[in-house]
């Protein structure tokens, strides 16, 4: 008998076992139809094999073979098998999930970009005399496939009939579909690279000491903003493609890839490039992760998914922004893009570089530890772009009018006048956090969520931004009938609003994710920012990200103060990143910048560390506190949560599973059963229980025992996971 064993996109560990009809051959990496209950569902095939532990009479046949795409490649499949052992997520929901949608489906896909065939070794050992003379049209491909590799468009020249002649030819196993070789496409033109710069010294030392390395090296490229380091990617990425090689490049923002595509193009004008993100409509990703898949595209961007593409020239990883949270998915495979793509170079043998102005703590200490190669630049590439002045407005002591003082209003106005763009920063959109009773101090709480219901004046409303849940604005208090409500706090709309009063003739755009919601809206915001028709940009991170506005001169930034003092132990690392990368939208060009920033506390480190553009000072004192309280990167980390509609499910679903990993006397450290940071949302309650390990390996082996046992668990009504290196709480 021939056993498959398929991968299917179910919550159960296992793979399934399906019988293949006599005379139909598979490979492991082949997509399946197989009949699952009443249904039939797309499974991906993982291992071939003699016979199976059910019996015969219970295994169901494949239903059909879909060959119109050539196996997912071995390496490929290993890595998700990496990813489900390690993020401890079923298999089959790993593999299918890391399918662009239309491959998880039983619809047949039409290649828009040809493949390429070429002779099998058997093919080649055929005797053409051999194959039966009315089988004109496979006559006619194998000796056209004796001259070498085709594409399917030539061979579709062949003969209308071609394509079924092809399959049968495949099927046989006499042809194969190859990719296509980079020397086909590239030595014909030979790789157009423009405007390249001669490197700085420290540069080149870069650039050196990556292609310098033999197989696989994972280097931190820690650069402020503007120190050159997208130069340093393109001229590895030249080599990389000269050399014949299909460079990955993974960026955290879905917002950024438009800019980042059509910049690379520019660079690299012909060598075929594409993009993978969720923006993507299902059969443009789907045709470009195959563009992939068959060796025609050469560079590939895109968001975290694209770390599982195939990529069978694969010679170069670059993560940008590397220290970036949304390289981590937060559900399903709880994986991190950044460090699945680590594992990926080491398997590959190929290089990998993070690079970020503002490394992760984990990789910064990676770096100290000698685990990753530091490669450092520490000043701005261009010697007319001064790195931006910082400067700390006291809030103890400043009048403040909606959240805004009267010194940055002074700087702003004093901007105005010389012409030159000004962003104001504050991380929170709505117009007020929350809306408050002045009488009996009722405060407006999300019936469904411990949270507050944000003010949006706009559209008069109260919204949940956690469950969506939203009112209109009451005209009094629901509690005592008093009239005057009063917004608390501060968002990008009343600044907004208050800006505009105090500079009726400046032009103010709002960047946040309400006004940019509507597709195309923030092409259009940047078009504006950067033929200068906006003075004052007010607006949330989406504006902090890699954005580069030239006649942006003075950034404001309000209200950080929150995450000096936070309960996550991340938040100040978050705070620090995003205060840098704000920073360095100021005075890129030739115009000096200037940032201040609202606090109450301006002697803390982290805004000392951030004047004098030290993140090595910053991280140094960071390093401590968290050795000092064990916290990762000195210990790894796990977190099991859990949620319900009932409170007390889900505090005994947790109890039990706490007194599981306990009994398993494994030496981790197990906490006690706590809420979540929202301990409710959408109506159902949050819990967790945090363990943590200073051995990566052992805290792996008691996921691996632990993990069972959780499953063994009656949970009822609740929702729960493991998220292995959390970056949440
Ligand atoms: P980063 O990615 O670190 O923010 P970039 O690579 O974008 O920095 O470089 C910032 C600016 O400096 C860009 O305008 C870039 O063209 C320019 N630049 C980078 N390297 C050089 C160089 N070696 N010589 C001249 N200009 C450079
Ligand atoms: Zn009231
Ligand atoms: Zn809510």
């Amino acid at each position: 008998m021939s056993i498959v064993r398929v991968a299917l996109d179910m919550p159960l560990s296992t793979l399934f076992d399906y019988v293949l009809t006599d005379g139909v051959a598979v490979m492991p990496g082949q997509r399946v139809i197989v009949p699952f209950g009443r249904k039939q569902v797309v499974g991906v095939v993982m291992e071939c094999a003699a016979n199976s532990e059910l019996a015969a009479e219970r295994i169901k046949p494949v239903v059909r073979v879909l060959d119109e795409i050539p196996p997912l490649p071995a390496e490929l499949l290993t890595l998700l098998r990496f990813c489900s052992d390690y993020y401890h997520h079923p298999l089959g929901a790993t593999v299918l999930s890391a399918l662009p949608v239309r491959l998880r489906s039983c619809e047949p896909i039409t290649l828009k970009e040809a493949l390429h065939y070429t002779l099998s070794t058997i093919g080649r050992a055929l005797d053409l005399s051999l194959v039966p003379k009315r089988k004109v049209v496979q006559q006619r491909i194998l000796t056209a496939l004796q001259a070498g590799v085709l594409s399917a468009a030539q061979l579709r020249a062949l003969s209308p009939s071609a394509p079924t002649a092809l399959k049968a030819l495949l099927q046989s196993g006499w042809v194969e579909s190859v990719s296509l070789k980079p020397s086909l496409t590239l030595s014909k033109q030979g790789l157009t690279f423009n405007n390249a710069h001669i490197l700085t010294a420290a540069q080149q030392q870069a650039v050196d000491a990556v292609t310098q390395s033999h197989g696989y090296g994972c280097f931190l490229l820690h650069g402020v903003t503007g120190s050159g380091k997208t130069e340093i990617y393109v001229h590895l990425m030249h080599r990389m493609l000269q050399q014949g090689g299909q460079v990955l490049l993974l960026v955290p923002e879905i917002n950024l890839t438009p800019q980042l595509e059509n910049y690379f193009r520019s660079r690299f004008p012909d060598a075929e490039l594409v993009s993978l993100h969720s923006g993507l409509g299902d059969s443009e990703r789907t045709q470009n992760w195959l563009r992939a898949q068959s060796g025609s595209a050469r560079i590939v961007l895109g968001t975290r998914l694209a770390v599982f593409t195939p990529l069978p020239q694969l010679a170069l990883v670059i993560v940008d922004e590397e220290h970036d949270a949304s390289f981590k998915q937060q559900d399903g495979l709880r994986y991190s893009a950044r460090d699945v793509a680590i594992f990926r170079a080491n398997q590959r043998g190929v290089p990998i570089v993070l690079g970020s102005a503002t490394p992760s703590l984990e990789s910064y200490y990676n770096a100290q530890s000698g685990r990753y190669r530091l490669l450092q630049l520490t000043e701005r590439a261009l010697a007319a772009a001064k790195l931006p002045t910082l400067r700390c407005i006291n809030t103890s002591n400043a009048f403040m009018q909606h959240g805004v003082s009267e010194q940055l209003l002074t700087a702003l106005e004093q901007n105005l006048q010389r012409g030159e763009q000004s962003l104001v920063f504050i991380n929170r959109r709505g117009y007020a956090p929350v809306l408050m009773c002045t009488a009996c101090g009722w405060l407006s709480d999300c019936p469904n969520c411990a949270g507050k219901l944000v003010l949006h004046l706009q559209d008069r409303r109260l919204r949940c931004h956690h469950c969506g849940h939203q009112v209109r604005v009451p005209h009094a208090c629901p509690s005592c009938g008093n009239a005057d409500l009063q917004p608390v706090g501060i968002g990008t709309q009343r600044v907004e609003s208050a800006l505009q009063e105090r500079f009726p003739e400046a032009r103010i755009l709002r960047v946040d994710r309400d006004s940019t919601r509507n597709k195309g809206a923030w092409n259009a915001m940047r078009r504006q920012i950067h033929d200068d028709e906006v003075d004052i940009l007010v607006g949330t991170q989406i504006l902090a990200k890699g954005h580069d506005f030239p006649n942006l001169t003075l950034v404001g930034v309000l209200n950080p103060d929150g995450a000096l003092y936070s309960s996550d132990f991340r938040a100040s690392e978050k705070l620090f990143a995003q205060l840098a990368q704000v920073a360095g939208r100021a005075g890129r060009a030739d115009k000096p910048g200037e940032v201040l920033i609202q606090t109450a506390f301006p002697d803390h480190p982290l805004f000392r560390a951030l004047r004098d553009h030290d993140y090595n000072a910053w991280a140094k004192i960071l390093l401590a506190e968290r050795q000092s309280a064990g916290f990762p990167p000195f210990v790894y980390q796990v977190l099991l949560r859990a949620e319900g509609k009932l409170e007390t499910g889900v505090y005994a679903f947790l109890q039990q599973g706490r007194e599981a990993a306990v009994a398993l006397a494994i030496a981790v450290e197990v906490y006690g059963v706590v809420p979540a940071a929202m301990p409710r949302r959408a109506n159902h309650s949050r819990a967790q229980i945090l363990v943590q390990c200073e051995s990566r390996k052992l805290l792996q082996q008691f996921l691996r025992a632990w993990k069972p046992l959780l499953d063994a668990l009656p949970a009822q009504k609740l929702r729960w996971s493991l998220d292995i290196d959390p970056l949440e709480f």
